[in-house]
């Protein structure tokens, strides 16, 4: 049976990378019918009202669809029980329905698992036999098995796959960058063939038309590039054009891309899989000058795909006389993908792979474009089809149908009517109905989002995260270098505090240039302040740049990431003792930086009253605070759902770091997500907090919804909260009081 496992797991990987959801469905019933030798396999998908739908079947024959009430029939039981069940007589079992005009009377052994995905059972998988037998404990455990991976399969599926009804499908993410888009798809390549998403094409007539021209564009390619070599190189070196011309000329290379368009996917994921097809085919040959072809193949599908990303491109034209709104989608995003969609067409983002704060994220955030990361992989997309991203709460909804497009519509138009009258509060305090004066400050890393934290009214940079300049090079930036980044920030920000991470790479932030590999757990690894500090010479870099471009200001306040521990802070409060000298002993006009910890590490609670006279001011890392409090990555999809930074032991642990600063008499503000959600906005204003510092976007919600509440509400309110066990009853409750009181809509 292992042998069968490892066979069958091939198998639904394989099966994930097909286009066409029934042929997946058929080839997974097929394969563990035949893998445990049932007369029977059967997969059913629970739909909206939880009746189960038959979606194919091995060896059960019936006259039309099969579509279970919810909770009748053996499958109803197993969904409801949620447990395997395995039994030797299904005909006689008291909850046996049985399904009109078909063959089941024949089958009496049954064994069903549930199909469980995010704790709800989302389909049921059946095996029978005709004999009057349990199926063996093995074949059992082998299906229960399988169901775990069958079940994240199913979950990617739409829900009615014969047909092409508005299904609201929802696919989970994390949001990338707030607020609803709407708008049609279009699928975005990355630079590498690999990273191809597949989407199903509208015009697959349209599409072998293209690939015909393309192949054309890249068998004249070839021909040029061959000529214009041919003179300089040995026959040896130009006889690889040979093999280019040879491979793409083979007609069962374009037998198999024409078969996957027909099939439906657009033309790069067409391109892909038949190009991977060949290329593992051929490295799987024992003659090993046949398994070193597979490198031309993966050459030359590169080079196909180029060539169809430049005749796309001279598209362009087309695009900017685009009339509507676009969404793209893709495994990676890139900047050139952004930067081709004029800004008034550009609704949403929507990527496969990548966290909050990934690279897109970060300039979706700065452009104020609605985004999700990490999307669930699925291969439904139709370009040019209606997509709904819902970048507040990390979801995207495939197939909306009217009601749902309608009320989504209505959401989009609220939020523009609500930027609008947001924008006469630019200048006015942020401060609460009662005078409680709250600083609002900006969070930053991109040039690109220095003036959007100023158009939005930002009194300051709260958190300017500086390994997002060190991300988009290509090597460490050198002083001059980041000199010059920085300056740009002080100048725009003139007269205003500017609070600067030291560089916090490591964890989910990986500099492309310094991959930190081989940790097991990276996110208690080698990361924040403790990278910094081992690369000392990195770290004094960075620091003698930020003052330098401080220019004598009073306004450089250095932050620390993932402080905690005495040594740790010890060893920069030198560092910085340091630099300052060297910079006096060159004759620089320095001011020293007021100095401060992000509390993100737990222990650097406790340890603040012992660090009180090394300190200027604390800034609260509620991201990763919540992270190791909750021992939860929000990053990772399957348990993402489960984080929420106002789960009562998150709030409790804030609040205390808000009493303990204040006796210490240090400043205190937020700088992680939480500062901008609005139930934690009137919970840490509740609390005594001060300073808020979030995306320039969202700046001007919170400042209008601090002025519509009092601080001694809030307080109340907090002390209220305090008495609840769990997150998603603090949530209702604060939006339920912030309505009475307010008649604020979330
Ligand atoms: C945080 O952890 O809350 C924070 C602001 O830092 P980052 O999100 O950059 O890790
Ligand atoms: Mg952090």
């Amino acid at each position: 049976m292992n042998n069968t496992i490892v066979k069958l797991m091939r198998i639904l990987q394989e099966v994930s990378l097909l286009d066409s959801a029934a042929a997946q469905i058929k080839i997974i019933v097929d394969s563990i019918s035949a893998a445990v030798g049932s007369d029977v396999c059967s997969l059913y998908r629970a739909d909206a009202n939880g009746d189960m739908v038959l979606l194919a079947s091995h060896g059960f024959s019936v006259a039309e669809k099969v579509c279970l009430p919810s909770g009748k029939g053996l499958v109803g039981l197993i969904a409801r029980q949620k447990h395997v069940l395995n039994i030797a007589d299904a005909l006689n079992h008291p909850e046996f329905f049985f399904v009109a005009d078909s063959n089941e009377s024949r089958f009496q052994g049954f064994c069903g698992v549930p199909l469980i995905h995010n704790g709800k059972v989302i389909g049921v998988l059946v095996v029978q036999s005709e004999m009057n037998e349990r199926f063996g404990d093995e074949t059992e455990a082998f299906l229960v098995t399988l169901a775990s991976q069958l079940s994240m399969i199913l979950s990617s599926l739409p829900l009615l796959i014969d047909s092409d009804m508005a299904v609201n499908l929802h696919l989970n993410g994390v949001s990338g960058a707030a607020g609803i888009g709407i708008g049609s798809t279009r699928m975005c390549g990355s630079e590498d063939l690999g990273s191809v998403a597949d989407a199903l094409s509208q015009d697959p007539e349209g599409s072998i038309r293209q690939w015909k021209e393309l192949l054309d564009l890249v068998r004249s390619e070839i021909a040029a590039e061959k000529a214009m070599l041919s003179d300089s190189l040995s026959d040896e070196i130009t006889g690889i054009f040979d093999a280019y011309e040879m491979i793409v000329s083979d007609k069962s290379l374009s037998d198999r891309v024409e078969k996957e368009l027909h099939a439906g996917n657009w033309l790069p994921g067409a391109l892909r899989k038949s190009i991977f097809y060949f290329a593992d085919l051929f490295e799987s040959a024992d003659d090993p000058y046949l398994s070193a072809r597979h490198e031309d193949i993966l050459h030359l599908g590169q080079k196909l795909y180029r060539a169809w990303q430049s005749m796309s491109n001279s598209g362009d034209r087309e695009l900017e006389e685009i009339d509507r709104k676009v969404i793209l989608v893709g495994k990676k995003i890139s900047v050139s993908d952004i930067a081709r969609v004029p800004r008034e067409f550009l609704a949403g983002i929507v990527c496969f792979e990548g966290s909050s704060l990934a690279h897109t994220a970060v300039l979706a955030n700065a452009l104020g474009i609605p985004a999700v990361m990490g999307v669930d992989e699925y291969s439904g997309f139709i370009t040019n089809e209606m997509l709904i991203v819902n970048g507040n709460d990390g979801i995207v909804i495939v197939h909306p149908g009217k009601l749902v497009a309608k009320q989504y519509s209505r959401m989009v138009r609220d939020d523009q009517s609500l930027k609008k009258s947001l924008e006469s509060l630019k200048n006015l305090p942020a401060k609460t109905r009662d005078g409680q004066r709250i600083v609002l400050f900006a969070n930053t890393g991109l040039q690109a989002d220095i003036e959007p934290g100023l158009q939005a009214g930002a009194e300051g940079i709260g958190l300017y995260r500086t390994e997002i300049p060190f991300m988009i090079r290509d090597s460490f930036p050198g002083e001059e270098e980041q000199l010059a980044v920085y300056q740009k920030v002080f100048d725009a920000y003139a007269g205003k505090p500017v609070y600067m991470r030291t560089l916090d790479i490591g964890g989910d932030k990986q500099l492309p240039y310094f991959p930190i590999h081989g940790e097991s757990n990276p996110a208690l690894g080698w990361r924040g302040i403790r990278f910094s500090l081992d690369n000392v010479q990195l770290l004094m870099t960075q620091v003698r740049a930020m003052i330098r471009a401080a220019g004598g200001s009073e306004s450089l306040h250095i932050l620390l990431p993932m402080i905690s521990c005495t040594e740790e802070l010890n060893a920069f409060i030198v560092l910085l003792e340091d630099a300052c000298d060297q910079l006096c002993h060159e004759g620089v006009a320095i001011v020293k930086p007021k100095l401060g910890i992000m509390v993100e590490v737990p222990a650097a609670i406790s340890q603040l009253v012992f660090w009180k006279d090394k300190l200027d001011f604390v800034s609260v890392g509620s991201n990763d605070l919540s992270q190791y409090l909750l021992a939860l990555d929000r990053d990772n999809g399957r348990v993402a759902k489960r984080y929420d930074h106002v789960h009562p032991a998150v709030l409790h642990e804030i609040n205390r770091t808000v009493c303990i600063a204040r006796q210490c008499e240090l400043a205190l503000g937020v700088c992680g997500e939480m500062a901008s959600d609005p139930v934690a906005i009137v919970l840490l204003t509740g609390m005594g907090v001060k300073q808020l510092s979030m995306s320039a976007a969202k700046l001007p919600r919170a400042k209008a919804l601090i002025r519509s509440i009092e601080y001694s509400w809030a307080s109340k309110l907090f002390h209220e909260v305090e008495r609840l066990d769990n997150a998603a009853d603090i949530r209702a409750f604060v939006m339920a009081e912030l309505q009475r009181e307010t008649g604020w809509n979330s």
